[in-house]
């Protein structure tokens, strides 16, 4: 941690970009996060510790099997209540709020007219599967390789750039509209910086840009070939900023006073900059309603041989750094299926009772496939299955058996990430699911790693906080960032290697056969 001196020096010696911020001890930072099913507004202050939190859900829309949706302005007035919140709440403690950063639900697509602000078409979220015939036409093209090389990303409607080409077919005169300079996209970044700056700023982040399969990750640009081959009109697209950068300053209206965006990443990418991964190598999982495990490459961009996403993992000064990605689809949802499915649990939290009441698995398996399997495998038809039951299996086995799976699929990915040349020395975990200490310990014997759970949970938010703090002058590089990380809860590895071959074996066995199935 900093010391408040010399973070003073720092900043009485900082004119960073126009701006003097004066430091004291109530300096905190705003950070937004807007996520898939929750907005929520975060203050920090300057040792990275929470002042204040504000949280809001809204609807998930399902127009029809596979598509899923967001209503912009439900996006857009949460993120405004949770901001006031937050901001008073903070206030109220004696905060002085100098900067605001912003993560986000990444690849959800939103179009709007450039006059009026208000979109065309509901926000289509990452989710959603409506452009999986665009995607399938372009694979028979045979340019998913073309694709691959220049966005890192496979050929799938999980990314922006089918979404925004399926909003300008759709909507009748979009595409002309869009053509005379009158629409603008954005991912949802980009959407509330616009909104927030009175519609002065129309500009997203190299990470947020990264997802979108319009930009090339290795020119750091938006690409001419990309743009022909998913037929989307260069004049909608936003500005590309590093991910710390001026985005201009929210309108007074809104929060009393102007407070200037200075941090903007994608929720992953902020998450391993929360976790404070700036070296290559270094790596981070969280544990949500999936899982999404992060590595950082450096400034290589390592092309995947595994169906991993080759990705920005933040953009400062201009240099990229990049990251092997690679995400898990259920994971804390399997736990839900436990309690609100099945009801053999009351609370997430038994999870931990019943699979320490177990001395061993006792040879059941779950592959909770409820959505298809995401990294390496991709197989969108797969489905969940159980494996091994006997009459007395129960709750406790079944509990146990979830909890394991998520922990095999890390495996499977960090097997993955090894093929492709990556060797990590230790995960830092974070994320609703690490609460479960069997689960942290039962993931570090089968990776065979060390397994750290950090003080701070909050990484998302955290991770746009630390970048508006960059860009502020209260950091004055990723190594001050860095002497902030603090391990809460440290797992090391205990099994013996025979059972860790045994149990990876099962699980193979199991995963094999449902994509037989
Ligand atoms: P998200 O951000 O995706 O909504 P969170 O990071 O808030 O998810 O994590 C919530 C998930 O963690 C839920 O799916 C819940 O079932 C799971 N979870 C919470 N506590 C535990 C626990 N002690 N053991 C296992 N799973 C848990």
């Amino acid at each position: 941690m900093l010391t408040l001196t010399r973070r003073q020096c720092i900043m009485n010696d900082s004119k960073r970009w126009g701006r003097t911020f004066n430091m004291t001890d109530s300096t905190a930072i705003l950070a937004i996060d807007q996520g898939t099913t929750s907005s929520r507004a975060i203050v920090f202050n300057t040792n990275a510790e929470i002042i204040a939190v504000a949280q809001q859900e809204f609807p998930q829309i399902y127009p029809q099997s596979g598509w899923v949706e967001h209503d912009p302005e439900a996006i857009w007035s949460t993120t405004v209540a949770v901001c006031r919140a937050a901001i008073a709440s903070a206030e109220a403690k004696g905060a002085r709020i100098i900067a605001a950063g912003i993560t986000n639900q990444r690849e959800t697509t939103l179009v709007w007219d450039r006059k009026t602000g208000a979109p065309i078409h509901n926000a289509i979220v990452w989710q959603d599967r409506r452009t999986a015939d665009i995607c399938r036409t372009l694979h028979g093209q045979g340019v998913e390789g073309e694709v691959q090389h220049r966005t890192g990303l496979l050929l799938d409607p999980y990314f922006s750039a089918s979404k925004i080409a399926w909003i300008l077919d759709r909507v009748e005169g979009a595409r002309a509209r869009a053509e005379k300079g009158e629409l603008a996209f954005g991912t949802v970044d980009t959407f509330l910086i616009w909104r927030l700056t009175g519609g002065a700023v129309h500009a997203t982040d190299a990470t947020n840009a990264s997802r979108t399969s319009l930009f090339n990750i290795h020119t750091g640009a938006w690409d001419e070939e990309l743009l022909r081959l998913f037929n989307i009109p260069r004049s909608i697209l936003p500005d590309v900023r590093d991910c710390a950068a001026d985005y201009g300053v929210t309108d007074e209206t809104l929060f009393g006073k102007a407070i200037p965006i200075l941090g903007v990443c994608g929720d992953q990418q902020s998450a391993t900059i929360g976790q404070a991964c700036f070296q290559p190598g270094d790596i981070k999982s969280t544990y949500g309603t999936g899982a999404f495990v992060v590595l950082n490459t450096g400034d290589q961009a390592i092309p995947s041989k595994n169906r991993l996403l080759t990705t920005i993992a933040y953009q400062i000064n201009g240099k990229i750094t990049y990251a092997l990605e690679g995400s898990v689809f259920s994971a804390g949802s399997a736990i839900q299926w436990l309690r609100d499915g099945l009801g053999i649990i009351e609370h997430a939290s038994d999870t931990e009772r019943l699979a320490r009441e177990l001395s061993s698995n006792n040879g059941v398996y779950l592959v909770p496939a409820f959505t298809g399997l995401g990294a390496p495998h991709w197989d969108p038809d797969a489905r969940a299955a159980i494996f091994g039951l006997t009459r007395d299996t129960g709750p406790a086995e079944l509990a146990r058996a979830v909890i394991e799976s998520v922990c095999y699929q890390t495996k499977d990915l960090l097997n993955a990430m090894k093929e492709d040349g990556m060797n990590p020395s230790a995960l830092r975990v974070d994320g609703g699911m690490v609460a479960n200490n069997w689960m942290c310990a039962f993931l570090s014997d089968i990776l065979a790693l060390p397994v750290d759970r950090p003080k701070v949970m909050e990484t998302t938010a955290l991770g746009a906080a630390y970048l508006a703090g960059l860009q502020a002058g209260l950091y004055e590089s990723f190594d001050d960032i860095a002497a902030n990380w603090r391990a809460e809860a440290h797992f090391t590895p205990s099994m013996q290697d025979e059972t860790r071959t045994d149990l990876l074996k099962g699980w193979t066995r199991a995963v094999k056969a449902i994509r037989r199935f």
